[in-house]
């Protein structure tokens, strides 16, 4: 009978959510829901000693920002008896051995043979009984568990992803299965932990396939079935290096903070590695029906972020005519107090197509309805067509005062600004809305200037024209 599929995402603590390891978490999810079975969250946990709550949270927070949920969730530190146990059995069955040799005695010998694997002068002889191991182990102090890996011939592990991937069993050493104060190492605990929650499938960073090679050992000797390996390449800057913290955000939270979507950085995640012919846009749903381990590639994704920011635009487009709520509910978090919620749902359709972030959007809306120029204006375009509105300051502001407020509406505004440029520039648009357009908004790379002075409204407008006269006479 074939397992049903769990798989699991198994976070060290480390403070924030890497998007590598959103990634990994991902895949997981995608491969457990296009098989229906089960995606596990694993904190790893075992050798913090520090208070790692917060660290727990920002991984949670993070995964369920990016809509990625999981059927279970585990600490492993609360399988330590169970890690100790397993190490025990092994030590009984004569599989492992307690190790007395200082950490300064093994380093010492691998010097003395740099070209062999350092043996512990308390791995059993070849044949020795588990008894006769035990009788013999009358050395006192403190001690860890080794496991006997073989010395010699080789190791071949099967990856989904990498192929066969294999080392001479005279480059892997007996490594640590339990350290000296009873605490597990890392190789022993996620073997120990993946059996016990039934793990069928581990998909992670290729930055662990050594260790998957050597895990085979420990599967071994533990008697557990043997799960399937997918080691993913990882996730490679711009420039083609390894990502690091110098290649500006790498933490979930980061890209929240600068207004991306959780949908574009799913659909971004996705697309790093993964891929269904040359469709690009996916959305959780869509992927788990689709997704096949078989469809990763072996070579390194790169961060791209025009891409990020294409698929913001998309889903932000796609919230604006299908969610619009919840846009004018991300775009408050970025937007001053001062905004109402009603100014900024009315600016949505002026705004949005002119940002890639959230944020962007947010500094513009408030941008338009709390920032009024201020004179002399700060941008020199702005300041030079700003020079031109003498001339044209009382007929401008009379001309919008006499618009009924009830007909204040872009179209009405741009007919009158059309009417100003017959009057006034001999038809020529540009040169009556150049000087307009400095005087209300201050800047030339605005928006739409009838549809913001519509969404300013009247009384607002004609006081920032009134106000922009009498600067332009002062200047
Ligand atoms: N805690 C390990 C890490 O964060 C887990 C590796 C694994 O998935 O086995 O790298």
């Amino acid at each position: 009978m074939t397992r049903s599929v769990v798989t699991r995402f198994a976070p060290s603590p480390t403070g924030y959510l890497h998007i590598g390891g959103a990634r990994t978490a991902l895949y997981n999810l995608l491969y457990a829901r296009h098989r229906n079975g089960k995606f596990l969250l694993r904190i790893e946990d075992t050798d913090q000693s520090r208070h790692i709550e917060d660290a727990v949270t920002a991984i949670r927070d993070g995964l369920l920002w990016l809509g990625i949920e999981w059927d279970e969730e585990h600490r492993q530190s609360a399988a330590r008896q169970k890690h100790q146990a397993e190490a025990e059995r092994l030590v009984a069955e004569g599989k492992a051995y307690r190790c007395y040799t200082t950490p300064e005695e093994m380093t010492a010998i691998k010097a003395s043979h740099p070209k062999r694997r350092a043996v512990s002068p308390f791995r059993p002889a070849a044949g020795t009984s588990a008894s006769t191991t035990q009788a013999a182990d009358t050395q006192t102090g403190s001690y860890v568990i080794r496991l006997i890996t073989p010395e010699h011939g080789h190791t071949t592990l099967d990856d989904l992803v990498q192929g066969a991937v294999t080392l001479n069993n005279e480059d892997i050493d007996d490594f640590v299965l339990l350290r000296s104060d009873g605490t597990p190492t890392y190789m022993h605990a996620v073997v120990v932990d993946d059996n016990a929650s039934g793990v069928t499938t581990i998909i992670r960073g290729d930055d662990h396939l050594v260790n998957g090679v050597k895990h085979q050992l420990l599967y071994e000797a533990l008697g557990y079935a043997l799960p399937e390996f997918a080691h993913i390449p990882l996730i490679h800057a711009e420039d083609g290096t390894k990502l690091s913290k110098r290649h500006g955000a790498v933490g979930i939270e980061q890209f929240q903070a600068q207004g991306y979507l959780p949908e574009a950085i799913v659909n971004w995640l996705m697309r790093m590695g993964w891929g269904y012919g040359d469709r690009e846009m996916f959305s959780l749903a869509d992927a788990s029906a689709l997704f096949a381990i078989a469809d990763v590639g072996k070579s390194p994704a790169r961060l791209d972020y025009a891409k990020l920011n294409s698929f913001n635009c998309h889903y932000i487009r796609e919230r604006l005519g299908h969610d619009r709520l919840s846009l004018v509910a991300l775009v408050r978090q970025h937007t001053a107090d001062a905004v109402s919620d009603e100014q900024i749902d009315a600016a949505l359709e002026l705004i949005t197509p002119r940002h890639q972030t959230i944020n962007g959007i947010g500094d513009e809306i408030t941008s338009l309805y709390t920032k009024p120029p201020t004179f002399p204006l700060a941008e020199p375009k702005a300041a030079k067509a700003f020079e031109e509105f003498l001339p044209l300051a009382s007929k401008v502001t009379a001309t919008f005062h006499d618009i009924p407020a009830d007909e204040w509406n872009a179209e009405t505004i741009k007919g009158r600004l059309h009417l100003l440029a017959t009057s006034e520039a001999d038809g020529k648009f540009g040169k009556v809305a150049r000087p307009i357009r400095a005087a209300l908004l201050g800047r030339m790379d605005s928006p739409d200037l009838a549809q913001s002075m519509a969404l300013l409204g009247k009384e607002v407008s004609v006081t920032l024209l009134e106000s922009a006269s009498r600067a332009s006479k002062v200047a």
